[in-house]
């Protein structure tokens, strides 16, 4: 894993400040994401800020504090607080970033090392939810379709991320991939069950693919690349 804690916090803090910044954008109007306006990506990113808070507080307190409720409630928080009103829902996704940063700070090194369980149902030490939160607000501040693209995002974060979803991929079904980014030279190999498929492009085009989002990648003979099921 080439990505350190200060990085994750870092590159958390960065994707705050370009997601708050491209979240002034009208929330009525559809993000990328299927069925969800901007307000739902915000009220997501909110929402989440929230529920790593929770988890923040089990490793401060050992307190067992999981991130959601349950799924429902989740699913419900997003839908009401889309329809909040611009200000208040920009206040709430302000707010709660604010006050995830300070509860992280408030954290010393052994508090750090606590196990905490995410909403997957991983247990995973504390040192994990600056990258966690850093996913969420790189990607969806992406997903807001207003102006922010993965050419935007560090490279360092880009290269993070693609290790992992590929990873993640690796473990599941899908076509065999042989990836080669066109600006650090990184590779990643995907198995599959035939010959794999090479596929060529600058690391924001492959973190894009990756994660499921719209890109513009071809193969060699120029077919587009491969479908990819859903990431998460
Ligand atoms: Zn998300």
């Amino acid at each position: 894993m080439s990505r350190t804690f200060e990085d994750a916090r870092r590159w958390a803090s960065l994707g705050t400040r370009l997601l708050t910044g491209a979240a002034d954008a009208d929330p009525g109007v559809p993000s990328t994401l299927p069925g969800w306006t901007r307000g739902h990506v915000v009220a997501h990113v909110a929402a989440n800020a929230d529920a790593l808070g929770n988890l923040v507080h089990w490793a401060a307190t050992g307190e067992e504090t999981p991130m959601y409720a349950s799924p429902k409630e989740r699913t419900a928080g997003i839908e009401r607080g889309a329809l909040l009103p611009a200000a208040e829902l920009r206040a709430w996704l302000r707010d709660s970033a604010r006050r995830l940063e300070s509860a992280m700070s408030a954290l010393d090194a052994q508090r750090w090392r606590a196990p905490v369980v995410t909403a997957q149902g991983r247990t995973v030490p504390a040192t994990e939810l600056p990258w966690m939160r850093s996913r969420e607000v790189c990607v969806h501040a992406v997903d807001l379709d207003a102006g922010v693209s993965f050419a935007d995002l560090p490279a360092g974060f880009l290269a993070a991320l693609c290790e992992e979803v590929v990873a993640r991929r690796a473990a599941g079904p899908g076509p065999g991939l042989l990836l080669t980014a066109t600006d650090s030279g990184a590779r990643w190999e995907l198995p599959g069950p035939h010959e794999a498929v090479e596929v060529t492009g600058p690391t924001a085009d492959l973190t894009a693919y990756l994660t499921g989002r719209a890109h513009t990648l071809t193969t060699r003979r120029g077919d587009p690349a491969p479908a990819l099921g859903p990431w998460l």
